[in-house]
């Protein structure tokens, strides 16, 4: 599952294979407290090669998983930054969408204290048909909320009325670009020692030469990050938190004019946003999200333009914005 993306050497038919994965970020909901007639409840859907991973599942968050019209698999696990309405009011709707795909491994959920009772109630009140396993997961920030093949995601504490989580996914550092004019010079044939030393390992010439993968290979390549962070009050210590992140997706619920309401209220500010990006050094983009109500679609234009003036690489996001994140290097 690791092979993709082939590359053609040359003129030859031995390709090179390459670690690269897809990883894309999807907005559900964009929006905060209540939604209107075209902004879901904040929710975004990471997918990463063929896993989906859902952050927060907010009113309609099953309504943009089908109009997206992504090829449906099954979500591996959902991460939930807090228990208020506005961020899980969708996810009885996501368990009972997931019955609709076989599936053999459980479906994980993470989140504050509350996320076990409010599961657990909604599905024995409701009468849901549930074909799988589901296995909540209560867990105190900060700390390693998932560990998967080559990345892992941290959920860190935000400040809010209640307890909120922010999360960020991190892929491990990929092995260095490989240089087939080097091992050709080193006399190693095209065929199968390029795989070998594509792995790290070491072969042996006919000659009696050995030669090592580092000969052939680049430095070691920085895996991507994606960050998600809402509902909090702005404070410094998130900027370290987010450090490098490829995508930060950052709640920007009110104009700057309105810091002291966002404040007493404790949600932040789009230029509040931009100086947690600006300010963690390497945040490639930020993505606004979960919008305040009184913005209608026009308005978030002044949003943007305040998180712009002070972190260029900023965009709005919609409800089913697709957000690839790309390798550096
Ligand atoms: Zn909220
Ligand atoms: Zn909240």
């Amino acid at each position: 599952m690791f092979h993709k993306d082939l590359v053609i050497v040359k003129a030859c038919d031995f390709r090179i294979y390459s670690l690269d994965m897809n990883l894309e970020a999807f907005v559900l909901g964009s929006g905060g407290m209540m939604p209107l007639p075209h902004r879901h409840l904040t929710s975004v859907l990471l997918r990463r090669e063929g896993e989906l991973f859902l952050f927060d599942g907010g009113e309609g968050t099953q309504v943009s998983i089908r109009r997206l019209n992504l090829r449906w698999k099954k979500i591996t696990a959902i991460f939930v930054s807090h228990m208020h309405a506005d961020h899980v009011t969708g996810l009885p709707g996501i368990l009972m969408l997931s019955s609709q795909v076989d599936r053999d491994e459980p479906l994980t959920i993470v989140g504050p204290r509350g996320i076990a009772d409010y599961i657990e109630s909604s599905r024995r009140s409701l009468d849901m048909y549930i074909n799988y396993e589901i296995v909540v997961r209560e867990v105190q920030a900060p700390c390693v909320v998932w560990e998967g093949e080559g990345f892992k995601v941290r959920a860190f504490p935000l400040k809010h009325t209640k307890t909120c989580y922010g999360y960020a996914m991190e892929e491990e550092p990929r092995p260095g670009a490989f240089h087939p004019e080097v091992a050709l010079d080193l006399g190693v044939p095209r065929g199968p020692l390029w795989s070998e030393l594509q792995a790290g390992k070491e072969v042996s010439l006919p000659d009696g030469r050995v030669i090592a993968g580092a000969q052939v290979m680049g430095p070691p390549r920085s895996g991507r990050k994606f960050s998600y962070v809402t509902d909090s009050l702005y404070f410094p210590e998130i900027a370290a938190e987010v450090a490098g992140s490829d995508l930060l997706v950052c709640e920007g619920m009110f104009e700057g004019a309105l810091e002291s309401s966002a404040v007493e209220k404790k949600h932040m500010t789009a230029p509040q946003a931009a100086r947690i990006a600006r300010d963690a050094g390497g945040v490639r983009k930020l993505a606004l999200i979960h919008y305040s109500p009184r913005y209608a679609d026009r308005d978030l234009k002044i949003l943007l333009e305040e998180a712009r003036a002070i972190f260029p690489d900023t965009v709005l996001s919609r409800d089913r914005l697709a957000l690839p994140i790309e390798y550096v290097d």
